[in-house]
């Protein structure tokens, strides 16, 4: 089942915490929403589960419109909300059935969505444990159990991997990413590897717009304007080198990487490439190239560049 958002505006008092978005998010696909505190991410995603009402705009999970048929939509959607709210007394296979229940299982099927979500998410060693005595991982697999037990076709989840250790982080990811494959899935995050790890295609948010939209690829892609290159060369003097460098037509800016091993950064003009030019240039001068490669954006650059405050 797709997801859908028109033009969704949600504001609170002065401050529209989301500000005229559109989206789609097909069936299969898994969309990474990144963005700095306070973006919209947690707001999107309350809106699209139906946990508030946003001020204008269309949400429709496959058919569904969410703002005409809420309860109808909300069946289709598993949901693992920001900080994990869960029943802390309850034995964790006590409360799967529980919750269950509450999303519609019929009561000769809820054993069996019960024992099929607790296989999925790897907790049959503490399905007999009260949630209090589980550690934050396994109570973040029980989080995604309870977003699961009803098989939705699309699942939301706000940062499902905060707090986790990094082994825990890489299995709560495969599970997303096997999860994914089926159905239909949005996933809040700060960190990017994760993000970047974990789905097919990432929509940065900042102050309620959509800043950037695509794959990892192509969000380098769009933030690569201009090539850049790390050079290392031998056998000149370091002043040399630099000033040699900066003379070139397709050099825009030169910079030191690091001066002990002579590695420069060399950034070309828009839309030029410095490779031959540098190339050409050791020759000419007798100087040793021994590197010559791509510096490529960090997602964390792009990040950085598309929400910082001016
Ligand atoms: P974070 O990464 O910190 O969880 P977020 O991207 O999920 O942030 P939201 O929780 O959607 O951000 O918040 C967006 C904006 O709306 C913030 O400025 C926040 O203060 C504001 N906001 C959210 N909920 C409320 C509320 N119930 N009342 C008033 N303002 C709110």
């Amino acid at each position: 089942m797709d997801i859908v958002i028109e033009n969704m505006t949600k504001t609170y008092g002065r401050q529209k915490a989301v500000d005229n978005i559109s989206l789609q998010v097909k069936t299969g696909e898994v969309l990474g929403f990144l963005g700095p505190n306070g973006a919209g991410k947690t707001t999107t995603m309350k809106a699209i589960t139906s946990f508030l009402i946003p001020d204008s705009g269309k949400i429709f999970i496959g058919n569904i419109s969410v703002n005409d048929n809420p309860q109808e939509a909300k069946k289709n959607i598993g949901y693992l909300p920001e900080n994990n709210p869960l029943y802390e007394d309850m034995p964790v296979i006590d409360y799967l059935q529980f919750c269950a229940g509450i999303e519609g299982v019929a009561k000769d099927k809820i054993n069996d969505k019960v024992r099929k979500v607790i296989q999925t998410c790897g907790i049959t060693r503490e399905k007999h444990k009260k949630i209090s005595e589980l550690s934050k991982g396994y109570k973040q697999r029980v989080g995604l159990a309870q977003a699961l037990i009803h098989d939705p076709e699309v699942l939301i989840l706000d940062e499902p991997t905060t707090g986790l250790d990094p082994n825990q982080i890489v299995e709560i990811r495969e599970l997303i990413k096997k999860i994914g494959k089926e159905k239909t899935v949005i996933l809040s995050s700060h960190i990017l590897a994760e993000v970047e790890a974990t789905c097919d295609r990432i929509m940065i948010i900042n102050k309620g717009k959509i800043v950037a939209d695509g794959t990892a690829e192509e969000l380098r892609g769009q933030a690569q304007g201009s090539e850049m290159l790390k050079v290392t060369i031998e056998d000149g003097s370091l002043d040399d080198i630099f000033k040699g460098l900066q003379l070139l037509n397709t050099v825009e800016l030169v910079d030191f990487a690091d001066k002990s091993t002579q590695t420069f950064q060399v950034k070309s003009k828009p839309g030029q490439s410095s490779r031959r030019e540098v190339f050409k240039l050791c020759v000419e001068k007798g100087w040793t190239l021994t590197q010559l490669t791509f510096v490529e954006t960090r997602l964390e650059d792009i990040f950085r560049e598309l929400t910082l405050e001016n």
